[in-house]
């Protein structure tokens, strides 16, 4: 048992991400999509302080709205640790304290960082000692996403996202993001795009059957080249995005007119990404983002996955 976990409280820090590439196959028949995506962690964090407690309670803080998340056994973290308590037979409890730093349903992942940081922090705290891979197949039932805030880095994701394989990934790229006061449900995100694909099937042809990254940007993230990366971005779920959320084309031209190589909406939206060429002109951009009113914020990636610290 590490020296945090004796002590009666363990602290976990989990990354948000971004998916930096997203196709969109067809819905399988459990109801989900079919997508290749390409994800990097970055650096904006999830902090999460897992102490011992009779039961599994959770509570939330933070520097994004919190708007509806809750705290009882539909918290994502909450049903992280419920789950690794049944999976490995322990009586044991833990309280949760969640600080958020990634924007509540934005297309970050954010809850699934939660609950990839409350299975590592409750597996330290109990010491139940699950390995990666196994707490991995764990998260991967509470979300699509939960497998990759536990890798990090930079990953390709297949069947629901949850299938993962890591990719190379040289130097570091900056990324700038927008972050908006109100977020987007994933599935309605996924819903207008079924519905824009039935509407335009004769102009548009159908889902792809096999849905795959481009070979584009596993090089441009091989080579760690912005430029390359800016021109292979892609987001099947953006249009259906901007379809809903008018107001992000005007933030994804602002962006695109001052020092962005490009911008992208992250996931299922509504955070928008740029990515910039480095580290000064990331800046450039963030003032001038901000400049325009919006609220900007400058992370790197690709950052480790969620980790005692
Ligand atoms: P993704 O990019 O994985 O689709 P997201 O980043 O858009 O997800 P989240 O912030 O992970 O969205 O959460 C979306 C919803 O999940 C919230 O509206 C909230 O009701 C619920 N939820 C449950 N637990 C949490 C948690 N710990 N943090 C945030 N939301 C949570």
């Amino acid at each position: 048992m590490s020296t945090a976990a004796s002590a009666g409280r363990v602290h976990v820090r989990a990354p948000g991400k971004i998916n930096v590439f997203l196709e969109v196959g067809d819905v399988q028949e459990d109801g989900y999509h079919d997508v290749a995506t390409a994800y990097q962690a970055v650096s904006l964090y999830e902090d999460l302080w897992a102490s011992d407690a009779e039961e599994i309670t959770a509570h939330v803080s933070g520097d994004v709205p919190l708007g509806d998340v809750p705290v009882d056994e539909r918290n994502l973290a909450v049903r992280a640790a419920l789950l690794l308590a049944a999976a490995t037979g322990t009586d044991r409890g833990a309280h949760l304290e969640i600080r958020k730093s990634v924007p509540v349903a934005g297309g970050m992942g954010g809850g699934s960082a939660d609950a990839a940081a409350a299975l590592v922090a409750c597996d330290a705290l109990w010491g139940t000692g699950l390995s990666t891979a196994e707490l991995a197949r764990l998260g991967a039932r509470i979300g699509a996403d939960v497998p990759f805030s536990l890798l990090g880095g930079t990953a390709i994701g297949t069947g629901r996202g949850d299938e993962l394989s890591p990719a190379l990934a040289h130097g570091r790229f900056d990324w700038v993001l927008v972050l908006s006061e109100e977020g987007m449900s994933t599935p309605v995100v996924y819903g207008e795009l079924d519905a824009h694909r039935a509407r335009h099937l004769v102009d548009i042809g159908p889902a792809p059957r096999q849905p795959r990254v481009d070979p584009d940007v596993l090089h441009a993230l091989r080579q760690g080249d912005p430029g390359m990366l800016a021109a292979a971005l892609r987001n099947d779920l953006q249009a259906p995005a901007l379809k809903l959320r008018p107001d992000l084309a005007r933030a994804l031209e602002t962006g695109e007119r001052a020092e962005a190589l490009a911008g992208i909406v992250s996931g299922s939206g509504p955070t928008i990404a740029f990515l910039a060429a480095d580290d000064a002109s990331a800046l450039d951009l963030q003032i001038s983002l901000s400049a325009a009113g919006l609220t900007a914020l400058h992370v790197h990636g690709p950052v480790p996955g969620a980790r005692v610290v």
